[in-house]
């Protein structure tokens, strides 16, 4: 069974990858879906979520280690399509405690303003 077939039937990200829920594309890999966030905290912020239904980074990770490191891979490539390889802040909120909405595993790239430290 391919990444693509796991999905999680009640899963608002696996309808977007499915295409079932229609989404600001911005890239597509074996691996990753990139996508523009719906309420965007920065002029750049996108989603980038592996094909593959983990609820964070961590079980992603143990799981499927290559499908781990592509998406830091299609991560940098999304930030050099931005036209912010060098100057992005990239945040994977793992956990309700850390503001996670979402359980399918997505990191938010963020660019074009300053930021501040520590996170709110
Ligand atoms: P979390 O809070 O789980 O780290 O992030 C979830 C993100 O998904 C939020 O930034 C939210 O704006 C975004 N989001 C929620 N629903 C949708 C949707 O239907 N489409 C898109 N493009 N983004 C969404
Ligand atoms: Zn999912």
């Amino acid at each position: 069974m391919s990444a693509s077939e796991q999905m999680s039937s009640d899963c608002l990200f696996c309808k977007i990858i499915a295409g079932e829920i229609p989404a600001d594309i911005v890239a597509e890999t074996e691996h990753t879906v990139a996508f523009r966030d719906i309420n965007p905290q920065a002029p750049t912020h996108v989603l980038v979520i592996p094909r593959l239904h983990e609820p964070d980074i961590g079980s992603l990770a143990a799981a499927d280690p290559v499908a781990a490191a592509a998406l830091l891979t299609d991560i940098r490539a999304v930030a050099k399509a931005e036209g912010t390889e060098d100057n992005f802040r990239l945040v994977f909120n793992t956990g309700a405690d850390a503001q996670q909405t979402v359980f399918h595993c997505h990191a938010h790239v963020l660019a074009g303003r300053q930021f501040g430290w520590p996170p709110g």
